[in-house]
């Protein structure tokens, strides 16, 4: 059966709120997700009634919580299809851990004159950290360039690339600011083909679609559970383990070794070794509950659901004049997820937004953390955004549409 997704609304208290005497929206999933009632349940019980350090306590409480904390664990593995929990490893976001990638796999394999690829539609949390390895090492930061349309990678672009054989391709399984979804099980494979180790930025992925990193097969993936559901402060890098296994640790401290002798220590193993120090057990906890939510409704009713919600605004913004809209359109909607950058002629993105926030709708306007590319898209160096989730439906679209409306009565606009 079809699930309920206006009746799901219930589940989030935070949309019942009144924003400048309106009924709220929040169309800002993709900076962050909206929590449901268990969620937040899960953090007050676990405080409540069981909060106790993890993997030492002998007594009730601390077993309690270290198995909820590895049950977890469990849950994400089988979300992503990894092999098990020993491949998930908890950090508190995509931007950690794609860091422990660089500073652990990189500082081992990436040398002087050696090629580090990643693509012109990143997020500065898988540019960034490969800018800092690419100066230290000495390396080579090279760029997969966009299509003339400016809405998809280059294919010949990357294979081009690809010709100079990077040890690492990093991509963004979805882009934050054109809501692309590239195919990163075709790129994992040229990058296979080329001897080059794959990570996959799953950011703006696991939240709203069916991930697979069998089937992608990539090495890495990471993503963050405040975009899906879960608290802040946690996230996952899922691992190949015989990947993981030969990695060092980039933190030392407890938790994260077998033996410690005065001069030296070994390692514990997957996936603690990456875990120094008393994790965010309530945030990992949460994030198990976030996952047995997502899993309830279904990965791919929610992508089903988005892509309704997404066709429709897409259509209603096609007919107001002086909109512009950056991504993938209707015709391909296969390959879109639910966020729209659009532009209004002759206004400011941040006047859009301020003018949305008083229609009571929350967007997002700004570089998105993609500056690179959103240069190439708008004068102002900024795009207005706005982004679904599984508790959207086309009322908020509507309302949405009204913001526009209002914007451009304001400014004149004919
Ligand atoms: N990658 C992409 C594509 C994103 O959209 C984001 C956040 O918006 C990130 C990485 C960084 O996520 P976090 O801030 O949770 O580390």
């Amino acid at each position: 059966m079809a699930p309920d997704f206006d009746r799901l609304r219930d589940d989030f208290p935070i949309l019942k709120i009144a924003v400048h005497g309106k009924p709220f929206v929040y169309l800002d999933s993709a900076a962050t997700s909206q929590k449901p009632n268990k969620v937040i349940d899960a953090i007050s019980e676990f405080y409540r009634a069981y909060n106790a350090n993890i993997n030492r306590g002998v007594y009730e409480i601390s077993e309690k919580s270290t198995e909820a904390y590895i049950e977890s664990k469990s849950k994400v593995a089988r979300l992503i299809n990894a092999k098990g929990m020993e491949e998930v490893v908890y950090v508190r976001n995509t931007t950690e851990a794609i860091n422990l990638v660089s500073l652990s796999w990189g500082e081992k394999n990436i040398g002087r004159g050696d090629h580090i690829l990643i693509t012109e539609m990143e997020h500065h949390s898988n540019m960034v950290p490969w800018q800092i390895l690419a100066k230290k090492k000495g390396a080579v930061l090279d760029y997969v360039a966009l299509d003339a349309d400016k809405t998809k990678l280059d294919i010949e672009s990357l294979k081009s690339n690809l010709e100079k054989k990077p040890k690492i391709v990093s991509v963004t399984h979805v882009s934050n600011v054109l809501g692309t979804v590239n195919d990163v099980a075709y790129i994992t494979k040229l990058a296979h083909e080329n001897g080059a180790v794959v990570l996959v930025d799953g950011a703006q992925s696991a939240p709203h679609m069916k991930v697979d990193v069998k089937a992608i097969g990539c090495d890495f993936f990471a993503f963050s559970g405040h975009k899906m559901l879960a608290p802040t402060g946690i996230g996952t890098l899922y691992g190949k383990a015989e990947l993981l296994d030969q990695m060092q640790p980039i933190f030392g401290g407890g938790d994260m070794i077998k033996t410690v002798e005065k001069q030296s220590a070994t390692w514990n193993d997957l996936p603690w070794k990456f875990e120094a120090g008393t994790s965010n057990i309530e945030g990992g906890i949460a994030f198990g509950v976030a996952v047995d939510y997502l899993e309830g409704i279904g990965m791919e009713n929610i992508d089903d659901h988005e892509k309704e919600l997404t066709s429709y605004a897409l259509e209603k913004l096609s007919s107001i004049n002086d909109v512009a809209v950056f991504g993938p359109g209707r015709d391909e909607i296969g390959i879109k997820t639910g966020l729209i950058s659009f532009a209004i002629k002759g206004v400011h993105p941040h006047d859009i937004a301020s003018i949305f926030d008083s229609e009571g709708v929350a967007i997002r306007a700004g570089h998105h953390c993609a500056m690179p590319l959103v240069v190439t898209l708008a004068p102002e160096k900024a795009v207005s955004r706005m982004s679904f989730y599984l508790y959207n439906n086309m009322a908020d679209i509507d309302r949405a549409v009204q913001a526009i409306e209002r914007v451009r009565k304001i400014f004149k606009r004919k």
